[in-house]
């Protein structure tokens, strides 16, 4: 068969396996956890500047897409030195067929030339599609500065071990295969393949893209992928899901993650906005626990915990510490543990799963969670509380307040959903157009209302509902200051925000899951600033 570049998937299969290059045990080692900072810059003085900034964004090393450039001269190998002469770091220069994702037409020969010929005389590593290996093979191909990928942009083919094996009969220093993941699912045949090289002694770059593919990227190189592709700015993403040479370098310390590094993660669909990945991070890098966590894309969490989770059938082997579980899931990941503890049983949902003896407990750390900001606030004395909304978490902190003797009433759009909680826990239910003539001295808001995204800048009541009201609280944490919060403050109300809430839960599950006491400011640090940099 004959390399053919209108299909990608088509495969050169007559390269002889014998010139295999198998880099050393040292080799694989000392290249694994690398952040592969990539340049896709559309001018050469650009791309400069970024390559001389990659070091400080927390790359190890440099991808150059040539093929981003609008200014630079192709057909002219020698050009390259410009580009790398103000890199301190290792380079791999890609200029990628328009096929395989790449941003413009240039002649395949003269492509692949401007690879070759830099590679060799500039000593970079070249990054050559399989299916166009023969031709660089022709024009002289350095293999031990080769890196040969494969590219599915539309899935997870099935037969990516028999595509893999293909791949590494190109001989070459590193083989890359990237594929696109659906479902979180689609990432387990990425991570045996990560297992395979490693057992044969390559070096594989092995990741799959999309939100769902996420995970690859974090802990793939862990597990001893060779190295992660970064953004060094964001919005730059040269893939979906590509994380930011920061994110990658600060966030998941990628860098110090090995295989015996536990694994903590969210469990949510979406799960991208969370900031719980940097408020957990955090708190692990601040007491050198060596566990990292990640977010988990997963929209079908019962084949999730099948595929990763339970231990008698999951198919990749990682060291457990224990997970968040957000919207749509935590409800129905019950029937998924093994035990529940009784405030879980008692509000029917789970946010947090912890792993002791092996046996997987679920826990709803939500309810203390939300009571303890009250608490704080003294807001728990013999006052009366209002709970605006419905839903999951007013079902959390109406538990919470009625476990503690607290006279509550409860606020409802949808008068029968109050009643399920109402009855559930015994406290009085009202439909939300009553909230204006009452007069409790502690309020709630436990709706999305104000939420960014979902209604920022709107409130669940007017500012006249609030005066004359002691304490307001929005579970909403993001922004920071709701416009409920804000009607609050104006109308003289103490305040608390949502964010209190999701930083007592957290330090709860930390504690549940690490056995250490969270760090608290560092919590809060974490989470100012992710939502900081969430909202620009
Ligand atoms: P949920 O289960 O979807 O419930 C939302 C409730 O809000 C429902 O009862 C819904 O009424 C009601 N609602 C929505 N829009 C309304 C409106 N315009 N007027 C009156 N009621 C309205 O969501 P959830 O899980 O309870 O979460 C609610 C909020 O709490 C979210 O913003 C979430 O981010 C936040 N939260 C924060 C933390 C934290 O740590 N700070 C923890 C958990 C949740 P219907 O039943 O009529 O639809």
């Amino acid at each position: 068969m004959s390399p053919n570049a209108d299909n990608p998937l088509e495969l050169p299969d007559d390269i002889s396996p014998d010139r295999r290059i198998i880099p050393s045990q040292s080799d694989a080692l000392r290249y694994r956890g690398k952040i592969c900072g990539v340049v896709t810059e559309n001018t050469v003085e650009c791309a400069r500047a970024a390559v001389e900034r990659a070091p400080a964004c927390g790359a190890d090393m440099i991808e150059l897409r040539l093929d981003y450039l609008h200014d630079f001269d192709f057909s002219n190998p020698p050009g390259l030195p410009y580009l790398l002469e103000c890199s301190s770091l290792p380079v791999i220069i890609t200029c990628r067929a328009i096929e395989e994702g790449g941003h413009r037409q240039i002649e395949n020969l003269e492509r692949l030339r401007l690879l070759v010929e830099g590679s060799q005389r500039f000593g970079c590593y070249c990054d050559i599609e399989a299916a166009h290996y023969r031709a660089a093979a022709e024009l002289g191909l350095d293999q031990s500065r080769a890196i040969v990928s494969f590219h599915d942009f539309n899935g997870t083919p099935p037969d990516l071990d028999a595509i893999y094996t293909r791949v590494c009969k190109l001989p070459a220093h590193a083989h890359k295969i990237v594929t696109t993941a659906g479902d979180i699912d689609e990432t387990v045949p990425i991570f045996r393949l990560i297992d395979r090289a490693r057992a044969e002694g390559r070096n594989v770059i092995a990741l799959s893209m999309g939100k769902a593919g996420v995970i690859t990227r974090i802990i793939g190189p862990a597990r001893g992928g060779w190295l992660s592709y970064g953004t060094l700015d964001h919005g730059q993403a040269s893939a979906p899901g590509q994380l930011s040479c920061r994110q990658l370098a600060r966030t998941f310390r990628l860098n110090s993650l090995g295989r015996k590094t536990s694994i903590a993660g969210v469990i949510g669909h979406p799960v991208g906005h969370s900031v719980s990945p940097d408020i957990h991070n955090a708190a692990m890098a601040a007491l050198g626990i060596d566990a990292v966590y990640v977010p988990l894309e997963v929209a079908d969490v019962k084949s999730f915990f099948g595929s990763f989770v339970d231990a008698s059938t999951r198919q990749v082997d990682w060291p457990l510490l224990g997970f968040s579980v957000t919207i749509p899931h935590k409800t129905a990941v019950m029937e998924l543990v093994d035990d529940l503890d009784q405030t879980a049983q008692s509000v029917r949902a789970i946010n947090t799963i912890g792993v002791k003896d092996g046996r997987l407990i679920g826990y709803n750390t939500d309810v203390e969670g939300a009571i303890v900001p009250l608490e704080r606030a003294g807001a728990l004395d013999g006052e009366r509380i209002a709970v605006i909304g419905a839903g999951g978490a007013a079902r959390a902190v109406v538990y919470g307040l009625a476990a503690r003797g607290i006279e509550t009433t409860l606020y409802a759009r949808d008068l029968e959903k109050g009643r399920q909680i109402g009855d559930a826990f015994n406290v009085r239910v009202a439909p939300i157009r009553a909230i204006g003539s009452s007069n409790e001295p502690v309020i709630i808001n436990t709706t999305p209302v104000g939420m960014r995204g979902h209604s920022e800048g709107t409130s669940p009541v007017g500012m006249e509902a609030l005066r004359g009201r002691r304490l307001a609280y929005d579970l909403v944490y993001n922004p920071i200051e709701t416009c409920f919060l804000r009607f609050a403050r104006e109308a003289r109300c103490r305040t608390i925000s949502g964010i209190d809430m999701l930083l007592s839960q957290a330090a709860l599950q930390f504690q549940l899951w690490t056995g250490r006491e969270a760090p608290v400011d560092i919590l809060r640090a974490a989470a100012v600033a992710a939502l900081r940099g969430q909202n620009g």
